[in-house]
């Protein structure tokens, strides 16, 4: 027992350094205040069966099943008194429903586009997409990279970050968003509750345009085929579109990144989000507090569809 109760307090210590982590990552985004995060479950669950072996004097049970009972009861309160993000669904669902949304109808989820998706593939797996990549030189791009950046992160991840294109860094070591702007992306990730190989990373064009210039028109073109069939492999929950060229390639349009960035639209197959660029908050840190409502709004959908999901 006492073995038991020491793996508890480790746990537990754990998680109180996992909450302080978040709360600076919070802070450095300007987060004043949340509802809830992940973690903190765990936490109550670990104080919990720590409190009750402390009264009974019993071997305190497994703190992860303590955290799925909690869950539970939860999922069993959602059910009983509706959640409201999935009253918002059913709104939306009947707005999409509707013929009068023919073009751009508002909707809870923002206005809504008619979009030209990538046609259905046969994709059954990313690496499937990447032998098609192959040594690619389908456009201009493949002069100037060192390494194809391809993407990273979880096959099934519910939540997906698209960013413009590598960078340096990235293009030196082949992944995606590995430089300064990538590292408070991580921040970013974690604050919303979640782990970088909890989600998938990648950009609209996989190779690094010359001096970082922004990818042209017939570059974005060429390579966001490949974009749209990982999105359709991976089938997240929300994808983010980090800046206005993930935003406008993944939407179809033109609109700048400040009129659109914090609704829900509708895109192949899935919500997307668009955002602003880690890059840009870099320089303009005084726009992480919009960047971080619109990682909230994320972070609550899916939480909300995993409660739907439970609760089925
Ligand atoms: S940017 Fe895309 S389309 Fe262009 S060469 Fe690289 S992989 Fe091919």
């Amino acid at each position: 027992m006492s073995d038991v109760r020491e793996e508890i307090r480790s746990r537990l210590l754990e998680l109180i350094r996992d909450v302080r982590e978040h709360l600076r990552y919070l802070e450095e985004l300007g987060v004043t205040h949340w509802e809830d995060l992940p973690a903190t479950d765990d936490l109550r669950a670990c104080i919990s069966a720590l409190a009750a072996s402390e009264r009974t004097g019993e071997a305190p049970s497994e703190p992860r099943a303590e955290a799925a009972r909690a869950q539970a009861t939860l999922d069993e309160e959602i059910r009983k008194e509706g959640d409201p993000m999935t009253s918002k669904r059913r709104a939306a669902r009947s707005a999409t429903a509707s013929p009068e949304r023919a073009s751009e109808q508002p909707t809870l989820f923002g206005h809504l586009p008619l979009l030209q998706t990538a046609p259905p593939t046969e994709d059954r797996t990313l690496e499937e997409i990447r032998a098609d990549v192959g040594d690619c030189t389908r456009c201009k791009l493949h002069r100037s990279r060192t390494t194809i950046v391809f993407g990273e992160g979880d096959p099934r991840a519910r939540i997906m970050f698209v960013g413009e294109g590598p960078g340096a860094e990235e293009d030196a070591q082949g992944r995606p968003f590995v430089g300064r702007a990538g590292q408070l992306l991580n921040r970013m990730i974690e604050a919303m509750g979640f782990r970088r190989e909890e989600v998938y990373i990648t950009n609209v064009v996989m190779c690094r345009p010359p001096n970082n210039r922004t990818p042209e028109p017939d570059e974005i073109a060429t390579c966001e085929p490949f974009l749209f069939r990982k999105i359709r492999v991976i089938r997240p929950d929300v994808v983010v579109a980090l800046g206005a060229i993930a935003a406008q390639s993944l939407l179809g349009t033109k609109a700048p990144i400040g009129q659109i960035r914090g609704r829900f639209f509708e895109a192949h197959g899935t919500k997307v989000m668009p955002t602003f660029h880690p890059a840009f908050l870099l320089r303009a840190p005084e726009r992480k507090r919009e960047a971080w409502e619109d990682l909230r709004k994320v972070r609550d959908y899916v939480l909300s569809l995993s409660r739907e999901r439970a609760s089925r």
